[in-house]
């Protein structure tokens, strides 16, 4: 008989222990404190991995594409998706905001609070920053575009090199499995993490921060949920996959998305997991941390949710041609966001400037935006694993039958 708890359950155990202690510990007098270092050990044990994994999966995978013409087919699809999803999510975010209207009757004090304006970068210098001078130096401060980019053209050099290039590949590809296993070995910490990382976050965040502000919290969930059920489970069910299954094969990446507020932190678990539910080597190791870099739709929620608030907030009017335009900046705010926690936060400033709402709003927001921040993630992260699978489906080579497999193999 099997007993063992799968991950996921013991992630979803220490995850509901941290919100227990971090509400009880303040009034027992226990220092908070004490379970960040807790949650960071986790933080930093993912993201150790992240490097190596991304560096030889895309090495290994674009050596098995092999053709340069099908890896552009690839990137275009890719980004076809990419785009189209996350304008339908500033869209969701826009239109949730402006019937529920969360800044509505609210009186907050913006006296004395200031925020810093984001300047957004210039295209150009986006397209030549994916170039990297030195792919180490790439690699030690983990420029994932940079490192992307190396990873592909050195895997197609490895596959124009044929015999020769042999010894080599099947170093990356050992290399691959390698840290496949090391992430598999860094998650048996991960429901001691998750346990960290809530219990600091509800410790620091109680009900005083939260409950002013509880209606466009709850604005922002319902738009990221509406945002999971119209666009990606048509998606996954238009691959011929399991909804049910989808959710519990990344049922990990999401648990780590929403405590670690990082995508980048959840990238090497939904890297292994989305292969499970079927996406092919070659799609995933390119997709999914690309899309862990420029693909945000969380993000985009977002944008379209505190653009309408805070413009509510000081009474601005929003007509149909500025929220046009916060969904155009939106998406390239959130394409520019990064993967850690609150980046959306400060890549707002760009739409709040394009659209003329005060800077002070980021200010007003910043005291909840943890909480928002954990939907989003995890929204970012889903958009990732969708993706992967959309467009292996599209490339014709996805795996139906791989993820109830894998499940019935791991009892997940
Ligand atoms: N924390 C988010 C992420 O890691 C980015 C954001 O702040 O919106 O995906």
């Amino acid at each position: 008989m099997k007993t063992r708890i799968s991950l996921p359950a013991q992630m979803a155990i220490g995850m509901a222990l941290g919100v227990a202690a971090g509400l009880a510990a303040p009034s027992m007098g226990f220092d908070t404190a004490w379970f960040k270092p807790i949650g960071q050990l986790f933080i930093n044990l993912i993201r150790m991995v992240v490097v190596p994994l991304v560096l030889t999966t895309i090495v290994a995978g674009a050596a098995s594409v092999g053709d340069l013409s099908k890896l552009g087919r690839l990137a275009s699809k890719t980004l076809i998706y990419y785009f189209c999803t996350t304008a339908v999510a500033v869209f969701i975010g826009l239109f949730f905001a402006n019937i529920l209207n969360p800044g509505e009757g609210l009186n907050l004090s913006t006296e004395g609070l200031k925020a810093q304006a984001v300047q957004a970068p210039k295209m150009m210098d986006v397209f030549l920053n994916i170039v990297p001078l030195n792919p180490i130096d790439s690699m030690s401060k983990g420029n994932m575009l940079q490192v992307i980019f190396f990873a592909m053209i050195f895997g197609f050099g490895l596959s124009a090199v044929g015999e020769k290039g042999r010894t080599v590949l099947s170093f990356f590809e050992g290399c691959a499995e390698v840290m496949i296993k090391v992430t598999n070995m860094v998650m048996i910490y991960a429901p001691f993490g998750v346990f960290g990382l809530i219990a600091f976050t509800v410790a620091s965040h109680g009900a005083a921060v939260l409950l002013p502000l509880l209606k466009v919290i709850g604005v922002m969930y319902l738009a990221c949920l509406c945002h999971v059920i119209f666009c990606y489970m048509p998606l996954v069910k238009a691959c011929g996959l399991s909804i049910s299954l989808f959710f519990r094969m990344l049922a990990a990446p999401m648990i780590i998305s929403f405590t670690t507020c990082s995508s980048a932190a959840a990238l090497s678990t939904n890297l292994i997991q989305v292969q499970k539910l079927g996406a092919s080597r070659p799609v995933a190791s390119f997709s999914i941390p690309l899309g862990n870099t420029i693909n945000m739709d969380g993000t985009a929620v977002y944008m379209g949710v505190v653009a309408i608030f805070v413009a509510e907030l000081y009474g601005i009017p929003m007509p149909f041609d500025k929220q046009f335009e916060v969904i155009l900046v939106g998406v390239l705010a959130s394409i520019g966001t990064v993967g850690v926690p609150g980046a959306g936060l400060l890549m707002s400033s760009i739409v709040f400037t394009q659209v003329g709402i005060p800077l002070e709003g980021i200010a007003i927001i910043a005291g909840i935006d943890r909480v928002m921040d954990m939907a989003r993630t995890s929204v970012n992260v889903l958009g990732d694993a969708t993706g992967a699978l959309v467009v292996s489906r599209w490339e014709g080579d996805l795996d139906m039958e791989a993820g109830a497999r894998f499940a019935a193999e791991e009892g997940e």
